[in-house]
């Protein structure tokens, strides 16, 4: 794992660092909260370089297709609106931010932060070429998003110490990092 620099052209995706998804959340992930300090580092280099800082956040209706009373695999989580769907109180989030909701109709649902949003487009207006990524979780949304940005030609580098995994089957975190070394992104850190 080696250090990349950032440079103008980059911009940095947090991915779904929501209330819900933090160890006592509605689908904690374990250790969930362990990555904030380092999203934080990795916020601030951003702001201070100038460069783009996005935040997704999955953002639900109350009988969305994904829970388990709709027949879907997860318990009800990050409801639009509820606590649980804020964004973690301890992660740096600016006033002006630009937050990306995705899965919020009922029917849809959508791991990644490129389904059914504006995000590539704002990222192409922004002239950004290059997209760092972190989040949650490393098995689901993270690895989904870092996919979609790649089909979607921009260069990824995975935040390899700010991503964490659900692991419903043991090594799902690890799989999921092979996944998205094959599609083409590099694995880095939060030490620019
Ligand atoms: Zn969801």
């Amino acid at each position: 794992m080696e250090n990349t620099h950032i440079r103008p052209g980059d911009a940095l995706i947090v991915v779904d660092v929501q209330r819900d998804f933090l160890p006592g959340g509605a689908l904690g992930v374990p250790a969930g909260d362990e990555i904030v300090p380092a999203l934080n580092r990795a916020i601030a280099s951003f702001e201070r370089a100038g460069l783009p800082v996005y935040y997704s956040r999955d953002w639900h209706t109350p009988d969305h297709c994904s829970f388990r009373a709709q027949g879907g695999p997860w318990p009800p989580h990050c409801i639009a609106g509820s606590k649980g769907a804020a964004f973690a109180t301890a992660l740096r989030v600016p006033d002006d931010a630009a937050v990306i909701s995705k899965a919020t109709t009922r029917a849809q649902d959508a791991y990644s932060a490129f389904q059914g949003t504006t995000l590539a487009r704002q990222l192409e207006a922004a002239g950004v070429g290059r997209v760092f990524v972190g989040g949650l979780a490393t098995d689901y949304c993270v690895k989904a998003t870092v996919i979609d940005a790649r089909a979607n030609g921009f260069e990824v580098e995975v935040l390899g110490d700010a991503v964490r995994a659900v692991e419903v089957q043991p090594g799902d975190g690890e799989r999921a990092l092979q996944e998205m070394l094959k599609s083409g992104a590099n694995l880095t850190t939060t030490h620019f």
